[in-house]
């Protein structure tokens, strides 16, 4: 493998994990290039707020221009710290309030997805590649690889990093026995607009921070309120982008509360994906017939058309494989259900961690493919071990188990009447 001058990185995928490592390499001086299936303007246009915890803020606090990330911390919404758990009633069974949170759970922030995209964009004129889809790679004699592009293009690079996301064509390539299947489970979600109007019709319970809603059985439901604080200077940045047509971009500016519904398929009885939003909005507030009415206004006054369906998939883990030239990252590898709210936060971690192992191997202090090989083995362990995790968080939240419900309120209930517990629960969130 020509290893012996300065290394050149394709990377397959400009999403989260990708523009993350991109951004670190770039500041390192590592030669580096992004292949982006979509075009610029249509890429990933889900406005959804996105929550990054401390393995995600470190790794963003590293891979970073110390601007960049001084304007993601500012521009990250409120409501990272505080949480809460209640009953398709209203009644609380745990609520952790934003200052307890804030004590412990710094490097907690929760920000739009389409303004994280903007951050990480924001530092890699020319770096960046639009829709140029990758297609498959090869092997040359001399151990670099050939990749080629939807766009008649090819490259040639030293290392290819598959961060094509979920669909990833460098993991079908790669490691065709990796398997990404269906839950089973489907999200129904949408968005209540924040207007002074708006505002004032909606139980403050709801705006304080995210809560996750308990059901007796079947079902359950995720709400965070997001509120934007844009500071001065960074409206460029954050602003809304002029020119788009009506309703391809989400607003990114006006604050508003996301939630989402979640049951396994059979319960919807329904051929969900045949429905419109507008279909799609209505069945959630049939779904949610009973609830407390302050939780079915936050649905039945959303705006229909901001009803997104979400199968949720996941990854089966799969043991070690033999280090090469060609890795993964995110969920190109390790894709999850969203139910742990860690799958950007595990594929930020990855990125720092390919990005100190290809630096490391750009200034000889390792060898290349032990430095990937150490990224590898490290990142198959955390990154598989938090799949199992968001998947238990899937299978409860929509758990048929009764008794299994109770006990977990009855838990939650005890936690929210003894101080010292809910110290120690804090602090373990935290950690
Ligand atoms: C509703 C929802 C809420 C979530 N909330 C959270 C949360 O709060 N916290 C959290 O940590 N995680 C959350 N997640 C999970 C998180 O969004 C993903 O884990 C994260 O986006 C993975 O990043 P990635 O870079 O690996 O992949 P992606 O962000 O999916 O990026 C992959 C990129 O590759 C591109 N691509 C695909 N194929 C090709 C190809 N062949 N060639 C070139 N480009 C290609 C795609 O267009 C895309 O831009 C949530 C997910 C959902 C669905």
């Amino acid at each position: 493998m020509a290893t012996n001058g300065p290394l050149h990185v394709i990377i397959a995928g400009g999403g989260i994990g990708g523009l993350a490592l991109a951004n670190g390499l770039h500041r390192a001086g590592v030669s580096v290039s992004v292949h982006e299936r979509e075009s610029q303007r249509t890429d990933r246009l889900q406005g959804f707020r996105i929550h990054i915890n401390p393995n995600g803020s470190n790794a963003l606090a590293e891979l970073l221009s110390p601007p960049l990330y001084a304007t993601f911390t500012a521009c990250a919404g409120h409501g990272g710290n505080g949480f809460g758990f209640v009953t398709e009633q209203l009644t609380e069974l745990l609520q952790i309030d934003p200052d307890e949170g804030e004590a412990t759970a710094s490097g907690h922030y929760g920000i739009s997805r389409i303004t994280l995209r903007q951050l990480l964009l924001a530092d890699l004129d020319g770096v960046v590649h639009y829709g140029s889809m990758l297609e498959r790679y090869e092997r040359l004699p001399d151990g670099r690889i050939l990749a080629h592009f939807s766009d008649g293009t090819t490259e040639i690079g030293d290392v290819l990093v598959g961060a094509d996301g979920g669909t990833s064509r460098v993991r079908a390539q790669f490691l065709p026995h990796a398997k990404r299947i269906d839950t089973g489970i489907v999200t129904i979600a949408g968005k209540y607009g924040l207007t002074p109007q708006s505002r004032a019709e909606l139980d403050a319970r709801l705006l304080r921070n995210p809560l996750s809603v308990i059901p007796p059985s079947g079902c359950g439901m995720f709400l965070a309120p997001h509120e934007f604080d844009i500071p001065e200077g960074a409206e460029q940045i954050v602003g809304n982008q002029a020119g788009i047509p009506a309703g391809l971009l989400l607003d990114n500016t006006q604050p508003y509360v996301f939630w989402a519904f979640a049951a396994k398929r059979e319960r919807y009885g329904a051929d969900l994906e045949s429905l419109s939003p507008v279909a799609l909005h209505d069945m959630a507030v049939r779904m949610t017939t009973g609830w407390a009415p302050e939780l079915r206004t936050l649905i039945t006054e959303s705006d229909p058309e901001t009803a997104t369906l979400l199968p949720i998939k996941t990854s089966v883990p799969i043991r070690a494989w033999e280090t090469t030239n060609v890795t993964l990252l995110g969920d190109a590898i390790h894709s999850m259900t969203p139910f742990a709210g860690i799958g950007a936060n595990t594929a930020l971690r990855d990125a720092l961690g390919l990005c100190r192992a290809i630096t490391a191997a750009e200034q000889r202090e390792r060898g290349l493919i032990e430095a990937l090989h150490a990224y590898e083995a490290d990142m198959i362990d955390y990154g598989f071990s938090a799949v199992s995790a968001s998947l238990n968080a899937a299978n409860q939240s929509v758990s048929d188990s009764r008794f299994a419900r109770g006990a977990g309120k009855l838990a939650l209930r005890t936690i929210n009447a003894i101080p010292v517990m809910k110290r120690l629960m804090v602090a373990d969130l935290g950690a």
